[in-house]
């Protein structure tokens, strides 16, 4: 059996796991991501965290490492191995390639976007699997997301990579991240569902929301809430996901029009709904294509993968 180590560097924390040839992991472990340190901080971290990994599937079966793969959460320089820029850390033109040899001297290191990692990892074991033309898109904090084109990760021509949250969805609006305003990101992420749900809620403030909560105002409800109360008919959360369903939608249905995936698969948080939403979902994207009922939906399906998806693709990631 090959074993490679792949490791997942998010904002919050960092995941790392053995991965074997069929994708499974082993001995995963997890740290909390510190930026205070800079890259050399973080790359110590990764270099601990990755160590305990190999010693533990030296020591339990007497295996070896050969590759590591390491996902960021930002664009990579293709030939630099930079990071390019991650906001979330903090990062610009970082060399946490260099700063990781120390730690895996027997390895050979890759340094990768951790949304093209999510996507191959879901194109070789989860929910794109023969599909040799889809797509994935993150429902999170952000909207990030991957393009499989004819059985390979879609770079771009310029190393920026795929960057399907920072579209525009509407010229001159909502301020996004990124520091443009109209990003579909600024109109599909957690936080813009929450942004239009509290102003519903204003509207509706008889809203089951709202009952039975004594609290925190900053955190009245989850997502799975706002979810449940919508598709009980709830006035505000059905404005809110509503609003939520159609911005996705016409995201959705531009991508579909210039890059015509088989397939797309929805990962991260929000994606985590039953068929009703899915269903809804279909049906809105179905109304904004080009040739309208004429042209063929693609399936849109949730992920499999989960969580680790980032981690697989990482270490299977050459
Ligand atoms: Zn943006």
């Amino acid at each position: 059996m090959q074993y490679s180590l792949g490791i997942d560097l998010g904002g919050s924390h960092i995941a790392a796991a053995i991965v074997d040839e069929e994708g499974r992991l082993l001995y995963k472990k997890t740290c909390q991501t510190d930026v205070s340190g800079g890259v050399k901080g973080v790359a110590k971290d990764i270099g601990h965290l990755g160590q305990s990994i190999l010693k533990e599937l030296e020591h339990k079966k007497g295996g070896r490492v050969q590759h590591l793969g390491v996902g960021v959460p930002g664009p990579v320089h293709p030939q630099t191995h930079y990071v390019i820029s991650a906001p979330n850390l903090g990062w610009e033109d970082v060399d946490l390639f260099s700063e990781l040899l120390p730690y895996f001297p027997d390895q050979e290191i890759l340094i990768v976007n951790d949304a093209s990692c999510a996507t191959w990892a879901e194109y070789k074991f989860g929910a794109l699997q023969d599909y040799p033309n889809s797509m994935m898109l993150t429902l999170g904090t952000g909207l990030g997301g991957g393009f499989i084109y004819r059985g390979e990760t879609f770079d771009g021509g310029n190393n920026y990579g795929f960057e399907p949250g920072h579209t525009i969805l509407v010229a001159d609006g909502e301020l996004c991240p990124c520091g443009r305003h109209g990003c579909l990101e600024a109109y599909v992420s957690i936080k813009a569902l929450r942004r239009e749900a509290d102003k519903a809620l204003k509207r509706y403030p008889d809203s089951m929301l709202l009952k039975d909560k004594s609290l925190d105002p900053t955190m009245p409800y989850t997502i799975r809430e706002l979810f449940a109360a919508a598709f009980a008919g709830d006035s505000a959360a059905k404005y809110s996901v509503d609003l939520y369903v159609h911005n996705l939608a016409i995201g959705i249905a531009s991508f579909i029009v210039i890059l015509q995936p088989e397939i797309i698969a929805l990962g991260g948080g929000i994606s985590h709904q039953d068929e009703s939403f899915y269903n809804r979902l279909r049906e809105a994207v179905a109304d904004h294509l080009l040739a309208g009922a004429r042209q063929p939906v693609p399936r849109i399906i949730p992920a499999k993968l989960g969580n680790d998806a980032g981690i697989v693709g990482a270490a299977i990631s050459r």
